[in-house]
């Protein structure tokens, strides 16, 4: 019998390397970005289009290759980066096994062009499923550019893997925040399909994640940092009440490279222990610095894991680092609770327990935003003991003994009924001012809460607590049609089991209409299209900045779409419904939006103004 071992050809096993290394485009864009670093590049652009599909691109200014390393660089086993076994052991660069170039080349069309800075002319090199198809000098600029066309076109079957552009999106994107936010000190300009949508400078890490996440971060992040012989940690936590519901902002770096370590994220997450809301993940971004002598990260070329030599010992000073910024910042918020901690509502108190029923479903057709929202569903959702103390009081209000009551003793001290800015005064002592404003008098002062911001935190949190089991939906007794473009219908179809959790009951009829049967409480029939519509726009846009949870995005719609508007005229019992729920929610004092809901103008304040 003849021999039946044949060594496979070079692009047969690239390809099959190529498994490994090349999942999806984002670990193309991962690859390229750390050459990119490894070549000393001070600004480095990522350029896509079709998710990666199509083209994905890297420019970078770096150190370039010479003629010859510029063919080098696709063989496997090519790099410049390891020269002796002994060197795995000190390796400080991103890449070192040769791979993914060569792993890159073998499923895609790669145009690179590069040039040394003193080369007077750069080389330029097309291949195509390993085959190098030209190779000439040309003029460029000084760095690198890798161009990666129609990744998988020789790999049907990789390519079918793929998921939506906007799911593949994600990936990268994500990929370029585990860069980005480490190499603070290099530019990034991300563009996608023609469009900027990242323009970092170079800077330090606070300003990287304020840059790379929204200026509202400002004021969630708390520094870490620690010194000892065994690590460096330096990095930011972000308080405890913005922990998300998902692991998605945690970034861990070991000497400035993304590394995932349970053991390491479960050192945080003690330290944050009691003070993270029910099911929610802290979120931070954490750089170790370690001895690359103690660390292991000959591991697989994909894989972000690392193995550690102190574990034990880096494990306790993580911990107890997160736990010192925690403590300095528990110290300052448990001062502002403080402050409103002398709130009085009413005088009249009533019995411990008492729950207030729910206002009464007016006949009137027009929206009503409280009309199936009970206090007890709030109150058991309330884990922070400070409010929850202060819920205890402002639930010893009866609401509706006194709401009757002020219906009839009503005493309009000043009304002009043509005028908006009317201000009723009545005995309960909370009032609407300016259509905008209700006031309510506190031991130590005034209370003025923003009714359109409070609404929307209220029902922000409310929806981003809903599960299918508690979820207040009506049925609607003619089924909504609604139809939409084929990409917004896929995105309905992507987020169609957290509608379903908020209390929508859809179904597809053909390929982009849906027809609802059932409905949130708050929502009208005839606003469904247009909630629907702006919960998909919201959407988009949430992928584009990186809102990992559709929940929460569907959440904030909902809010945005449904809170009382500023300039609509409440009842009493629409006042105290506010006030009491928005002291029953996770965060009463900020909009989901980032925006305050209350002020308190104590006594100083007061007397301040009338000097
Ligand atoms: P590795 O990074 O593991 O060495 P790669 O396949 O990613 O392997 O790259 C192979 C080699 O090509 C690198 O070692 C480096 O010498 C060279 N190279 C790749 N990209 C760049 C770049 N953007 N600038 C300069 N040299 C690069
Ligand atoms: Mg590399």
């Amino acid at each position: 019998m003849s021999d039946i071992i044949q060594i496979l050809p070079d692009n047969i096993a690239n390809q099959i390397a190529a498994g490994e290394v090349v999942q999806r485009p984002a670990s193309a864009v991962k690859e390229m970005l750390e050459n990119a670093i490894d070549a000393g590049s001070t600004h480095i652009q990522l350029i896509i289009k079709d998710a990666g599909r199509t083209l994905i691109q890297v420019i970078d200014n770096g150190c370039g290759m010479s003629p010859t390393d510029a063919r080098l660089c696709f063989e496997r086993h090519a790099t410049s980066k390891i020269r002796q076994a002994q060197d795995l052991f000190l390796i400080r660069t991103m890449g070192f096994r040769g791979e993914a170039l060569a792993s890159i080349a073998a499923v895609a069309q790669v145009e690179l062009k590069t040039r040394r800075h003193d080369d007077e002319i750069g080389s330029c090199i097309t291949i195509e499923g390993s085959d190098i198809k030209e190779q000439n000098e040309c003029a460029c600029a000084v760095g690198t550019s890798i161009a990666v066309k129609n990744l998988f076109f020789n790999v049907p079957a990789r390519r079918n893997f793929l998921k939506t552009n906007a799911v593949e999106f994600k990936h990268i994107e994500e990929e370029f925040f585990r860069i980005a936010l480490i190499h603070t000190n290099i530019a990034f300009t991300f563009y996608n399909n023609d469009k900027m949508i990242y323009q970092l400078m170079a800077g330090n890490m606070h300003q990287r994640i304020t840059a790379l996440f929204g200026n509202s971060y400002k004021e969630r992040l708390n520094p870490v940092e620690e010194n000892t012989q065994d690590v460096q940690i330096k990095g930011y936590i972000c308080k405890p009440e913005f922990s998300k519901k998902t692991r998605g902002e945690q970034y861990m770096f070991v000497n400035n490279r993304f590394c995932k370590s349970y053991y390491f994220n479960n050192a945080i997450e003690k330290a944050f222990s009691d003070l993270l809301p029910e099911k929610t993940y802290p979120s931070y971004f954490i750089n170790l610095t370690v001895d690359p002598a103690k660390i292991d990260v000959n591991i697989h070329p994909t894989k972000t894991e690392i193995k550690f030599l102190d574990e034990v010992i880096i494990y306790a000073i993580l911990k107890s680092a997160v736990k010192k910024t925690l403590g300095q910042y528990t110290l300052s918020t448990e001062i502002e609770f403080n402050t409103v901690e002398g709130l009085d509502l009413n005088p009249a108190p009533a019995p411990r327990g008492y729950i207030p029923p729910s206002p009464t479903v007016k006949v009137n057709t027009d929206y009503n935003p409280f009309k199936s929202n009970s206090f007890s569903d709030y109150s058991s959702r309330t884990t922070n003991k400070a409010w929850e103390n202060f819920f205890e009081m402002s639930n010893a209000v009866d609401v509706d003994e006194r709401s009757e009551e002020t219906s009839q003793q009503a005493l309009f001290v000043e009304s002009d009924k043509t005028d908006d800015h009317d201000i009723e005064i009545n005995t309960s002592g909370v009032v609407q001012v300016l259509n905008q404003y209700i006031v309510s008098t506190m031991s130590s002062g005034l209370l003025i809460i923003d009714q359109q911001r409070a609404h929307e935190r209220i029902l922000y949190e409310h929806y981003s607590r809903q599960t299918i089991k508690d979820t207040a939906s009506q049925q609607i007794l003619f089924p909504v049609q609604c139809s939409f473009s084929a990409a917004d219908a896929e995105i309905i179809s992507e987020i169609l089991p957290d509608l379903r959790d908020m209390g929508f009951e859809m179904n597809t009829l053909g390929n982009t209409v849906f027809v609802a049967t059932a409905i949130p409480a708050e929502v009208k029939d005839s606003e469904v299209q247009t909630l629907l519509n702006e919960i998909v726009e919201d959407y988009k846009n949430s992928l584009m900045q990186k809102f990992a949870d559709k929940q929460q995005s569907i959440a904030l719609s909902m809010a945005k779409r449904l809170a009382v508007r500023n300039g609509k005229k409440l009842k009493q019992e629409e006042m105290q419904n506010i006030i009491a729920q928005l002291f029953s929610c996770k965060m009463p004092n900020m909009s989901p939006f980032g925006k305050k809901t209350m002020i308190i103008m104590k006594e100083n304040d007061l007397t301040e103004k009338f000097k």
